[in-house]
């Protein structure tokens, strides 16, 4: 397919495959495995698998190579390898890569899971990690070693929301021949040009806006075919974190509708900041998309909006937290993000509850921060819920 289309044609067309039955609907490859004509046919294919010639789920189905290709076109990437979580792409993508005695330098503020693979697993292999504070440029100058093979970051960081430049930071680690690992969840693939901006490889948690329904568990990894076909795939197909064909199903079906609903509830995200700045129950209103936001013009240039997103530190602390929390009736209370559903997460309770205290205040993850990943409700009623859980909170 042309790649000059908008991604937003991309979504709804890129990467299918039809069977000789002509079906509209992308078909559920639900199988394991491929019969062959002939052993001959068998052997030549494990000899080397041609570009639509599939052996085994663990090493590719159709079904899959459908929402890898989608991806990767919409991305602008060379090419994608699709993973059963988040998780899967990003442990695949930093192991796959590093071994031991390599360096990588990570910024700080990332979802509790990478942590503990930057931590523990890669510590455990012999990798060295030193963290950055992810905004700050000359952190990154300082940190970056002639043998540094990788920096990781999440574009925008869960759940304190700040942009790290990809661009500025690309310069640096390419500078001294380090790899670019962007987690870049909280821009979405609406709003993301990071393979443009310097990123070598792009990991998603397809939980979150790809799916958008909150139905499956997937992820995805794109950078250049040499690194996801020489490097990624093989680590993947021999360690078995690929996704299922279903899954891909379900993750085909959420790129189609993707653009809509992002830019949905990103504009929704930016009503409702604009709409809660200055209430005298919190102490911030924390979303790029903000004039005040630190790194708002660095959010415009390099995603064009504010995200999904928004975060909220009520002056009462914990206390005051959990009585919104318990006041909101529209939203619900729960961990996941960029679903159809608005989703309100205490993050000092929850996901970064394991977090040591000095990490916290580092981070900026205090007693009444609530992180409200913005849904597809109408604004009115979300600000409405969100004000009237405010006066209740501030009552209680
Ligand atoms: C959710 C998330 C992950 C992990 O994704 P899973 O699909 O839950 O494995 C990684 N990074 C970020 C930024 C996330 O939000």
């Amino acid at each position: 397919m042309s790649k000059d289309r908008h991604p937003r044609t991309q979504a709804i067309h890129a990467g299918t495959r039809r069977s000789q039955y002509g079906e509209v609907s992308e078909a559920i490859f639900m199988t394991q495995g491929f019969v062959y004509d002939s052993a001959e046919q068998a052997e030549a294919r494990f000899e080397e698998i041609g570009p639509d010639e599939f052996i085994y789920a663990r090493y590719g189905n159709p079904t899959v190579a459908m929402f890898e290709e989608r991806i990767a076109t919409l991305e602008g990437a060379e090419d994608a390898f699709a993973t059963a979580s988040g998780m899967a792409a990003v442990s695949g993508a930093l192991i796959s890569m590093l071994k031991a005695g390599d360096h990588v330098v990570s910024a700080r503020a990332l979802f509790g899971s990478c942590i503990y693979v930057l931590e523990e697993i890669l510590g455990r292999y012999g990798v060295e990690v030193t963290f950055v504070d992810g905004s700050d440029l000359d952190a990154w100058e300082a940190a970056i070693r002639e043998d540094t093979r990788a920096v990781f970051f999440e574009s925008v960081a869960n759940p304190t929301l700040e942009v790290i430049d990809i661009e500025a930071v690309a310069k640096l680690a390419h500078a001294k021949g380090a790899l670019v690992v962007v987690d870049n969840v909280f821009a979405t693939p609406v709003f993301s040009r990071a393979i443009a901006q310097g990123a070598d490889v792009v990991v998603y948690s397809a939980t979150k806006h790809i799916d958008g329904q909150g139905r499956a568990l997937g992820g995805v990894v794109l950078g250049s075919r040499d690194f996801i076909r020489g490097t990624l795939e093989p680590y993947m197909k021999h360690t078995g974190g690929s996704m299922s064909p279903f899954t891909a199903w379900v993750m085909l079906k959420g790129l189609e509708t993707i653009d809509l609903r992002v830019r949905a509830q990103a504009a929704s995200a930016q009503a409702l900041a604009e709409a809660l700045e200055g209430h005298a129950a919190l102490s911030r209103v924390i979303y790029p998309g903000l004039p005040g936001h630190p790194q708002s013009a660095l959010a415009a240039r390099q995603m064009g909006a504010g995200g999904t997103v928004l975060s909220l530190d009520l002056n009462g602390g914990k206390a005051a937290a959990f009585a919104f929390l318990n006041a909101i009736k529209v939203g619900v209370i729960s961990n996941n993000l960029g679903d159809a559903k608005t989703i309100l997460t205490h993050p000092a309770t929850t996901t970064h509850q394991r977090l040591p205290q000095e990490t916290k205040d580092l981070l900026g993850i205090t007693p009444g921060l609530i992180r409200v990943s913005v849904g597809l409700e109408h604004v009115s009623d979300l600000e409405a819920d969100l004000l009237q859980a405010l006066s209740a909170a501030d009552q209680g």
